[in-house]
């Protein structure tokens, strides 16, 4: 924060005399309101907060590099992927989701993994979390999932009731539920978690053929995990702990960096695949789709000034540059609007002028005017197209190959049914230690046994159609009746509903 004596200004750059004393008619006299510095600087004091996200509000952030490890070129045709050995400047983010900006970093969440790649073909960002999966599969119900993490509209709480109200109505939920009530639930640091694309993306090559991928960003420092005692105890003592570890480690120069693995599917290999790879409450199971390790990320410089760098800085999954694209993952569909149209909301329509969001590609472009416009807004270049007077023409070539699409329009569900189980009680029998169970079964009982006994059941119900021995010791866990359970368990979800009702 040192720096060289220089006069203080208003913001319009006219030296201020006094900073310490207000303008009065005498001295204990009612203030002047030709004390303009006093107004300039009350009001623009008044306007320093902007909207917080409504999700991802707690973050911290960090600039690195990207560096190409392996060759990618039959998959993509994107710049910053076509060599290895390039490097490309990213800037990342990580956050909590439901939380407000000041809560605690220890917090049980999924922690955002927010990527902006400055290629010379424009930014890419990528827009990940710290899981692989999500808890719907439809845009349609995101605000209303959002609603029930945040708080109760009557008495402005934190809400059991509302929480798993709705997550054992939507059992598509119960695959990530399982990981975010796992100890990766509550990430040691930053530092110490994976980040995921979660959805399916689209990669294509020169010749115009198209891969479907996932991208695993897996950290190089280790998977470390806070116990539920541990973050607790966080919490309370310091909320903001991933904050300054991020920061205090990129200051003694300990980089952290994670190895990019990408899984690939075919086109053909997707159209069999034993589940549906576009929807995001499940992953590809790396015996089908063994990852491959095409790139690192290290950070390894602090932002200077938080606001400038972290709180303006704007992710969304609609940045793509010619070589990747979007898959047909309803959920992803919703994000390339909500990003966008969140960042106007708070940031106003120039908010790719800003300069963590600026591309250090050059914009030639259309689009003029707008509030907070502090480019050169394309000086007297024509603002039109077509014109005849050299303005920027479209590049056929960077276009995104054409693909078919058929079918009735109407509000379908995902085709593949009866699925939302299978991957969760995987996870639950074959990855997870013992120890990882018995802390699943610790964090869900703790935070499910604040709601009400019915919705206890039905969500107990949930795990136990993921892995009967899951459902019951929840069941065991919360005292509940596991014949109950299991009953339950056996209905269809509709007729489980109704069983469990409220009045
Ligand atoms: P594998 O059996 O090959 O590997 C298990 C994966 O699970 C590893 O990537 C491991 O991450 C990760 N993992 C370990 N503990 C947890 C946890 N508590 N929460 C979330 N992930 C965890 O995986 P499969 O592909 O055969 O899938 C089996 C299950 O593993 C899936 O149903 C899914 O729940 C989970 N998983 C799968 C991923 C995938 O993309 N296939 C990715 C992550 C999880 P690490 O390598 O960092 O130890």
């Amino acid at each position: 924060m040192a720096q060289k004596k220089k006069t203080y200004t208003t913001g319009f750059g006219v030296p201020v005399d006094n900073d310490q004393n207000s303008k009065t008619a005498g001295s204990s006299g009612p203030i002047l309101i030709q004390d303009v510095h006093l107004l300039e600087k009350l009001g623009h004091f008044d306007r320093e907060r902007i909207p917080e996200r409504v999700v991802h509000a707690k973050g911290a952030g960090a600039h690195g590099y990207f560096e190409v490890t392996a060759d990618v070129t039959k998959y993509t045709k994107a710049k910053f992927l076509s060599e290895v050995g390039k490097r490309t400047e990213v800037f990342a983010r990580f956050s909590t989701v439901g939380g407000e900006k000041g809560s605690a970093d220890a917090e049980r969440d999924p922690r955002g993994f927010a990527l902006k790649f400055y290629t010379e073909e424009g930014n890419y960002d990528m827009t990940g979390n710290n899981t692989p999966v999500f808890f719907i599969r439809d845009p349609l119900k995101f605000p209303d999932f959002i609603h029930t993490q945040k708080r109760n509209p009557g008495t402005n709480l934190k809400d059991a009731d509302m929480f798993w109200d709705f997550l054992s109505l939507t059992p598509e939920s119960v695959h990530q539920v399982t990981v975010l009530f796992s100890d990766r639930g509550t990430p040691r640091t930053y530092r110490h978690m994976n980040g995921y694309s979660s959805h399916t993306y689209k990669w294509y090559n020169t010749k115009g053929n198209y891969f479907w991928v996932q991208y695993h960003f897996k950290t190089e420092q280790g998977i470390q995990n806070l116990t539920l005692a541990e973050s607790t105890k966080m919490k309370g003592e310091d909320p903001d702990h991933a904050t300054r570890d991020l920061f205090q480690a990129i200051d003694r120069k300990e980089f952290p960096s994670w190895r990019l693995e990408m899984q690939i599917m075919t086109p053909e290999q997707a159209a069999d695949y034993r589940f549906d790879p576009f929807d995001i409450t499940k992953v590809w199971f790396h015996a089908d789709v063994p990852p491959i390790t095409i790139g690192r990320m290290v950070l390894d410089r602090n932002p200077e000034n938080y606001f400038a760098e972290v709180e303006q800085a704007a992710f969304s999954p609609a940045n793509f540059v010619p070589g990747i694209a979007a898959s047909p993952d309803k959920m992803l569909q919703g994000r390339l609007f909500s990003y966008h149209d969140t960042h106007i909301h708070r940031l106003g329509p120039n908010y790719h002028l800003l300069p963590i969001n600026r591309p250090k590609a050059a914009l030639n472009y259309y689009q003029r005017d707008g509030f907070m416009n502090f480019s050169d807004n394309g000086g007297d270049s024509p603002n039109y197209y077509p014109n005849s007077f050299g303005g920027p023409e479209p590049d056929p070539d960077v276009g995104e190959p054409p693909f078919e699409v058929s079918g009735q329009a109407a509000r379908h569900p995902y085709a593949h049914p009866n699925d939302d189980f299978f991957q969760a009680g995987e996870l639950y029998r074959r990855v997870m230690t013992d120890e990882d169970r018995d802390h699943l079964i610790g964090n869900i009982t703790l935070h499910l046994g604040n709601a009400q006994k019915r919705i206890q059941l039905r969500q107990a119900a949930v795990f136990y159609k993921a892995d009967p021995e899951y459902g019951s010791r929840v069941a065991e866990g919360l005292k509940l009746d596991t014949k109950e359970v299991k009953r339950l368990a056996e209905m269809s979800q509709e007729d489980r509903a109704k069983a469990t009702q409220g009045t």
